[in-house]
């Protein structure tokens, strides 16, 4: 039996959007309003535009959040925006973690954790992101590591907060290939018994989202997996019609 857990639909536009994405945000806006939606939602587009679609989304069912944050409030650290400047541009969320951010910038899972400990401390629910590359997917050593990501990049966390995590196997990221339903769903109830038993009850109510090529044609079929509490979605997520339509598959 599926646990009835609210699934978050998460847009995660990357370094893509300008003014002219205002026209879907306007989309999404009006059709949320328009009909009635089971899953939270929120879009995460560059930093420069979270204060501008904050505002444009403001009373609409859909939140936003950042990309990635600096563990630290503030300081001599160029180039990088902290959970208070998010906070403050309106955003309830972000991600960290991020595959293409372990990968680019050597994220590790104490940098991840450091940054969700300092999204939590400022009100803010971090998206915790974890994935195995291809060869260890190959290597059959998926789901430990995996497991270890999230144990190690995890923060505890209080009654009054929560965190989300997002399981996004490197190699369906971007690539059009998604993993299949057994997989998808054994590794989520991996992750499910990961949380559990390292969080006790609170982790029975984490939401896990599945991240990897997630479109309006396989949307279902994913989001009715036990254990898939919503979707991160990429490419998807940038043009309003794909991702209403996977709004509206949850
Ligand atoms: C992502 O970047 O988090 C992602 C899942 O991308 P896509 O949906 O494009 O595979």
């Amino acid at each position: 039996m599926k646990k009835k857990i609210m699934p978050l639909i998460a847009g995660n536009w990357k370094m893509n959007g300008d003014a002219g994405s205002f026209l879907e945000v306007e989309v999404i806006k009006d059709r949320l309003a328009a009909q009635e939606i089971n899953a939270d939602v929120a879009i995460c587009p560059p930093a420069t535009l979270l204060h501008r679609i904050s505002v444009a989304l403001h009373e609409s069912l859909a939140k936003t959040g950042a990309q990635n944050c600096h563990a630290q409030a503030n300081g001599a650290y160029t180039g990088d925006i902290s959970v208070p400047m998010i906070s403050e541009a309106g955003g309830s969320y972000v991600i960290v973690g991020h595959s293409e951010r372990r990968g680019a910038y050597n994220e590790s899972d104490s940098d991840v954790r450091a940054k969700a400990v300092a999204a939590l401390e400022g009100g803010i629910i971090p998206i915790v992101c974890c994935g195995e590359s291809l060869d260890i997917r190959e290597s059959g050593k998926a789901i430990d590591v995996v497991i270890t990501q999230i144990i190690n990049s995890c923060p505890d966390f209080s009654a009054e907060q929560s965190i989300v995590v997002a399981y996004e196997p490197i190699w369906a990221i971007g690539t059009g290939k998604t993993a299949s339903v057994a997989d998808v769903d054994e590794m989520h109830n991996a992750i499910r018994n990961a949380l559990t038993k390292r969080f006790g009850d609170p982790g029975t109510t984490i939401k896990i989202l599945y991240g990897g090529s997630v479109k309006p044609s396989n949307a279902k079929e994913l989001l009715s997996v036990e254990n898939v509490n919503g979707a991160l979605v990429g490419g998807a997520s940038l043009k309003a019609d794909d991702f209403l339509g996977i709004i509206e598959a949850a």
